[in-house]
């Protein structure tokens, strides 16, 4: 896992994302195509975005306890641990690249090597440099990015950021709508076939839309740039 956060940040963008989830991991990497979120607006304030970043940091952070704590100093694990019976690691995200698909006004993410190759000291040293949008790639939305003076990335407790989850697959909707947004049914329809979605929990969305990363005219409707490109956007 390789995060990057900027404390004042209201995203968080991340090379490398690994997330555990339910069994159904296949499901869980559609979701993440749909959180290479362009469309971040509209999901600024769902905490489940949040969820994808920080769960894994939890989870190495539960087992990096256990491993290297004597049991005497472990800090009462075991109403965590029992919410994650048998985790597994997913890696749901996409490489940041110049193949990285962003808001067309957005700055594209840009990598600089710094160095790659043995050192005059006989040493194999590589660094990078990279910068880019908060809001393109794998990424987190903040309440503070449409909603001034609520939390940063940095602000967000981990106990939100973590929990049991369910999808709510739309796959079908967006095939034929590209403007698709998910509604209050959508989620009705899904608590009708499996019960009422408990308190707290995450709620995944999948849109089917990572089967067209990173063909920018097929994620967002458009691979133009600029201002002039907004218009032609359509992206669920
Ligand atoms: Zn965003």
């Amino acid at each position: 896992m390789d995060t990057r956060r900027d404390r004042s940040a209201n995203a968080l963008c991340i090379a490398k994302i690994k997330l555990s989830t339910t069994e159904d991991t296949e499901d869980a990497e559609e979701i993440i195509g749909f959180a290479q979120c362009p469309p971040c607006p509209l999901w600024w304030s769902a905490s489940f975005w949040n969820a994808l970043i920080r769960l894994p940091i939890v989870l190495l952070t539960i087992a990096a306890s256990a491993a290297c704590s004597p049991k005497a100093e472990a800090p009462a694990p075991a109403a965590t641990a029992s919410r994650w019976p048998a985790a597994t690691l997913v890696d749901l995200s996409h490489d940041y690249s110049d193949q990285t698909v962003f808001w067309p006004t957005a700055e594209a993410f840009k990598l600089e090597k710094v160095a790659d190759g043995i050192t005059p000291q006989g040493y194999y040293y590589a660094a990078n440099n990279f910068s880019t949008s908060e809001h393109g790639g794998t990424h987190i939305d903040a309440p503070v990015h449409f909603a001034k003076g609520h939390w940063s990335v940095d602000q967000i407790p981990l106990e939100k950021l973590t929990g049991n989850a369910v999808v709510v697959d739309v796959t079908a909707k967006c095939a034929d709508q590209p403007d698709y947004r998910v509604t209050t049914e959508d989620f009705t329809a899904w608590e009708q076939v499996n019960g009422q979605i408990p308190a707290d929990t995450i709620v995944l969305i999948r849109t089917g839309y990572s089967k067209y990363w990173p063909d920018a005219a097929r994620y967002l409707g458009t691979a133009e740039r600029g201002d002039a490109a907004v218009a032609k956007l359509h992206v669920p």
